[in-house]
């Protein structure tokens, strides 16, 4: 066989949808044998629960082009992403879900796009959110239009991690090393030229989500930390509109003392503008606090996973 292709699939209590995974992927690897390319699996047990661990060792010991990598604990899948790209040995290399909301029937055209069209990634986006709560979809088109308003890194909207990279954007992926990975913005930012393909939401084919509206809020304050600054100055613009602000209003005082007089009425305007005032600051502080915590991970250069098992 000339080419490899490796398929990184993190995995989270995926024990029911893996078999239908593994039987997906058999069906594309007859396919592909014919352009004489292998499929090799790459399992990350992302510390799971369930029995997610003992179906992926069935699977590689019966099949020589399984491997998998399983973590000490869950570390959340932008770190079984990473670690499934360095276990990755094919020439190219693709992230998908084992849920099967990935189709894996689209394989085949990313794989011709980069190898005849001459691109270096295919990615994929989600044209519908058909199967999702409204308040999710209204909050991730939100997201989306906000993350690209502040930072320079473009991050598409409906981009899933579904893709297929050559192996040089592989390395360049595994040469960002950061603790606070933010894999949609880490795909931008190394760049490469890539394609698009766009599909109708999959509703999953066994298990369920993992992803509560409160974990998915706080992913999406990570992206935003993760590739913008913006904030931050929104933070020091605040401030500087607060000081003009203050300087009009010394100045109307002073102003209507010597023409009107007694100025001393008006208190629960102070005390409302106190308070308002303090909220402000304790705001900004807040989110200065916010990015001096990513920063203080960062600092103390933790691994981004704890590999328990690989083989
Ligand atoms: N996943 C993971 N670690 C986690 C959460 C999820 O590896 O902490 C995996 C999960 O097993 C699946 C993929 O990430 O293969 C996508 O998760 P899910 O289907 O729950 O998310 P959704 O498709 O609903 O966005
Ligand atoms: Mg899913």
């Amino acid at each position: 066989m000339s080419e490899v292709i490796s398929i990184v699939v993190p995995s989270y209590n995926e024990e029911q949808s893996i078999p239908y995974f593994y039987e997906a992927i058999l069906k594309e690897r007859e396919n592909f044998k014919s352009r004489q390319v292998e499929l090799e699996l790459v399992f990350v047990d992302d510390g799971s629960s369930d029995r997610t661990l003992s179906v992926v060792k069935a699977l590689q010991e019966k099949d020589g082009l399984v491997h998998f990598v399983s973590f000490s604990r869950n570390f959340g899948k932008e770190a079984a992403i990473f670690a499934g790209l360095e276990h990755a040995g094919g020439d190219y290399v693709v992230v998908m879900d084992a849920d099967l909301q990935d189709p894996p029937s689209y394989l085949m055209s990313m794989y011709q796009a980069v190898k005849e069209e001459g691109y270096d990634s295919v990615a994929t986006r989600r044209v519908t959110r058909k199967g999702e709560p409204p308040i999710r979809s209204f909050f991730a088109r939100m997201f989306y239009k906000l993350m690209n308003r502040i930072s320079s890194t473009e991050i598409v909207d409906g981009a899933r991690d579904y893709r297929l990279m050559t192996r040089q954007m592989c390395q360049a992926i595994l040469q960002m090393r950061e603790y606070n990975r933010f894999t949609k913005g880490i795909y931008g930012w190394v760049g490469f030229k890539t394609k698009w393909l766009e599909y109708e939401n999959v509703n999953r084919v066994a298990g369920e989500t993992k992803w509560s509206f409160w974990k998915l809020f706080q992913y999406s304050l990570e992206g935003i930390m993760a590739f913008s600054t913006v904030p931050l100055a929104i933070a020091s613009w605040t401030g500087i509109i607060f000081c003009f602000i203050a300087a009009f209003f010394i100045v109307f005082i002073i102003v209507r003392k010597l023409l009107f007089g007694d100025p001393t009425s008006g208190w629960p305007s102070l005390a409302c503008i106190i308070i308002f005032v303090g909220g402000v600051q304790l705001f900004c502080i807040g989110v200065l606090g916010q990015y001096l915590s990513k920063t203080y991970l960062e600092t103390k250069k933790r691994p981004i996973y704890i590999c328990k098992e690989e083989k």
